[in-house]
């Protein structure tokens, strides 16, 4: 092998390493709403696959999550296309990023950032601008809009006529979820705009966010009854729309800015808007919230000014901001630079740096997680960063500590990415008290004694009394009740806890042989929560079959690759019999998570565990679905549904046809392969009748499918 082949064959395993991470990721941040990685660390893992895929570019392939956008819907809610994909924003994390980023620009459009006729950034009081004047949009001058990035969840949202008619989250950019009934719970969100004449359709973009001063409230009122508070507002918007009950989201005080709009005749305004600014002022015209401290930008001072003003200021507003979203004002210069398959050319996202305080460390001490993996952290005298109280920080492992030198009684520097565990960056040393020994790391697990081992290569420490070790028994336990597995309601880490020590569980099968009385022996229980607490575990059985996969505990199996082997396999029983070929046969699923699997179903033990959780009634198969792998009949057919079917509505239909494979369009061209009719079907039949496409009724359509219900929610 030649050097270059070497490293390219390295860069390709690094790169299917690091496209398993991100849909781990993905899945836990936009399915979920539970991230365990910090953006900033997200945001690093993605600049490294870009970097390799710019070195190698043949090794790009259309799936990898450099070329389309985050995020999928969730089968809780109908699909629904958006009228123009809803795109993500490229990033900068510096005022170098910007400079390249804007440079890129001026030489696309061949015009000129900071020349004349430069219009000052205005600052407004309570207006963005005053709208442009036609005789300033001259020459290739590049001008930008600067807006705060709010760090909540995208929406679209349809007025036909000036009626709030449908809402829908991003999904895929292509097609979303159906939010409407939570979204008009949203008061910000008009029910109807106003003024007088409104385009037939508008399509208005947005973020649902929910207020800062509303989270801390609604988190201490959480927190008080015992129950999970969210990890931070964009999380908690996120879980109140993408789930059921409306009366749930209104409950959740969330609100809404604008930040754009399309129409079907052009843009919206009565004038036809050139500008991104002008639309925005016509959209606060009729109603909509435009938030008001956008400003225009036509300098890369100004733009750099607009950035550093507001990371210095992102707590001064009651929502949370993770950056800024420059976007190039006229819609003409937009046109000519385009847009990728994942984000327009004509914006970016500069991402503020996580935030960092110091804090003076109390212990370094170490802890058995659910895989054996034992992590070092510091428990601290409590900080503020970032508006939430730090007590503790995690330093990831042995090296860390090693490389940032941290020992108890330092002052540090903690950081806090939005939301998740807090991390060391290192010492200030001049604060260090003279003689502070070095810290070294523990040689036996803390929970159960047994010595710890590190594999050469690895960087972890781990127990390896993976059966015996409590706290990885306790951790497993929460994990498996926790809302990404089996989402067992009120089975805390307390009570679990309580559980192992009295030794009525050890593996999850345990859960389903507790009776009432064992567990009102346990501190805090009554009838009525030890009542709560089995109907839960009861309610845990009926959880597909991928959660109990993810449940399981396999190592390098989180939600993303559970769903692809549940999709492929249909059984627990199928998964274990499954053969190494089988299982990297399934994209998305390389060597390491092959053979992870493999062992894990391998293991005598975990077949006496699968045998266990089967007799105690969980659901270990799911019914082959329309969605399943192995039932897709509209595989790569482009489907078109018109007039008013007899029993499915237009969701209903659309959702069973994509979820069988299907594209679904809403006209009639030379490409569709078959049109669903109801009544009072009109021109689209016309059309298909013209083309000679073949038109079917709903039995028709429903007998193809191969079953004849709506499709299941879970
Ligand atoms: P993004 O959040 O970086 O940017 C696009 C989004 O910005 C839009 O969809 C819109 O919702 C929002 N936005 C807010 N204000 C806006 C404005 N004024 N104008 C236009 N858009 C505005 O991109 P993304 O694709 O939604 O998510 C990618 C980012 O999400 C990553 O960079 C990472 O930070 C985070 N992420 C984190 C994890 C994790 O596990 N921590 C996983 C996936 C994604």
């Amino acid at each position: 092998m030649t050097p270059e082949e070497r490293e390219r064959a390295l860069a390709q395993t690094r790169i299917q390493d690091l496209r398993s991470q991100i849909a781990e990721h993905d899945t836990r941040y936009y399915v979920l709403d539970r991230p365990v990685v910090s953006d900033a660390e997200y945001d690093g893992l993605m600049r490294e696959l870009r970097a390799l895929e710019q070195r190698f570019p043949d090794l790009v392939t259309p799936s990898s999550p450099t070329q389309r956008v985050g995020g999928k819907g969730s089968e809780l809610f109908a699909p629904v296309e958006h009228p123009s994909p809803m795109l993500s924003l490229d990033n900068v994390f510096s005022t170098d990023e910007l400079r390249a980023w804007l440079g890129r620009l001026q030489r696309a459009v061949g015009g000129r950032v900071g020349s004349p006729p430069a219009q000052p950034a205005a600052h407004h009081r309570g207006r963005a601008w005053e709208p442009s004047q036609g005789s300033h949009v001259n020459g290739n001058h590049l001008d930008f809009a600067c807006e705060l990035k709010i760090d909540g969840l995208a929406v679209s949202l349809i007025y036909q006529d000036g009626v709030f008619v449908r809402g829908a989250t991003r999904g895929d950019g292509r097609v979303g979820e159906d939010i409407t009934a939570n979204l008009r719970t949203v008061r910000a969100i008009p029910a109807r705009l106003s003024g007088g004449q409104h385009p037939s359709l508008l399509e208005v973009r947005g973020e649902v966010y929910q207020p800062v001063s509303v989270f801390l409230r609604l988190n201490q009122e959480l927190t008080e009854r015992n129950e999970r508070p969210f990890a931070n507002p964009r999380n908690a918007a996120a879980g109140s729309l993408r789930q059921k009950d409306p009366a749930v989201t209104a409950a959740r005080g969330l609100s809404f800015w604008c930040y754009g709009a399309e129409t079907n005749a052009g843009r919206p305004g009565p004038a036809r808007a050139q500008r991104h600014s002008d639309d925005l002022e016509y959209l606060r015209s009729v109603g909509l919230p435009v938030n008001p401290n956008i400003e225009r930008a036509s300098t890369l001072e100004q733009v750099a000014g607009y950035c550093a003003k507001w990371q210095a200021h992102r707590h001064d507003v009651d929502y949370q901001i993770d950056g800024v979203v420059i976007k190039v004002d006229r819609y003409q210069q937009r046109e000519d630079l385009g847009a990728t398959s994942r984000a327009p050319r004509w914006a970016v996202a500069y991402k503020f740096p996580p935030e960092e305080r110091t804090a003076l460390v109390k212990r370094i001490a170490v802890h058995t997680g659910r895989t054996g993996r034992v992590t070092p952290y510091v428990e601290l005298e409590p900080v503020h960063v970032g508006g939430v109280m730090v007590t503790s920080a995690t330093l990831h492992n042995e090296d860390d500590v090693r490389r940032k030198d941290v020992r108890e009684g330092d002052t540090v520097i903690v950081h806090r990415a939005g939301d998740v565990i807090p991390e060391v960056v290192g010492p200030v040393l001049e604060k260090r008290p003279p003689g502070t020994p070095a810290w070294t790391f523990p040689e036996r697990c803390p929970a159960c004694a047994t010595p710890l081992v590190r594999k050469p290569g690895e960087a972890d420490w781990r127990c390896p009394n993976r059966k015996q070790c409590p706290s990885q028994t306790v951790e497993w336990l929460c994990h498996f009740g926790s809302p990404e597995a089996l989402d067992i309601e009120h089975l805390g880490y307390q009570t679990v806890t309580a559980l192992v020590e009295r030794g009525w569980i050890a593996d999850p099968a345990d859960l389903y042989a507790l009776r009432a009385t064992q567990l009102l022996q346990l501190p805090g229980f009554a009838e009525k929560s030890a009542q709560n607490l089995l109907e839960a575990i009861a309610a845990s059985k009926q959880r597909p079959l991928w959660r109990l996969l993810v449940g399981l505990n396999i190592r390098r199996v989180g939600a993303h690759v559970a769903q692809l082997l549940a999709q492929r396999f249909l059984s627990l029983d199928a998964v274990a019999a499954a053969n190494l070929e089988d299982l990297q046969a399934i994209e998305g699923v390389g060597p390491e998570i092959a053979s992870a699997v493999h062992d894990w179903f391998h293991d005598p033990e975990n077949g006496a565990l699968i045998k266990n959780l089967g007799r105690a009634g969980l659901r270990v198969k799911d019914q082959a679905r329309a969605g399943s792998v192995a039932a897709r009949p509209f595989d790569g057919q482009i489907v078109v549904i018109t007039g008013t079917l007899p029993t499915l509505s237009r969701e209903q239909a659309t959702a069973l046809a994509q979820n069988a494979g299907a594209r679904v369009t809403s006209s009639v061209s030379k490409k569709t392969s078959f049109v669903v009719v109801g009544q009072e079907a009109g021109s689209k039949l016309a059309k298909a009748q013209e083309l000679d496409i073949e038109t079917i009724d709903e039995g028709e359509f429903l007998r193809r499918l191969g079953h004849g219900a709506p499709p299941e929610t879970e």
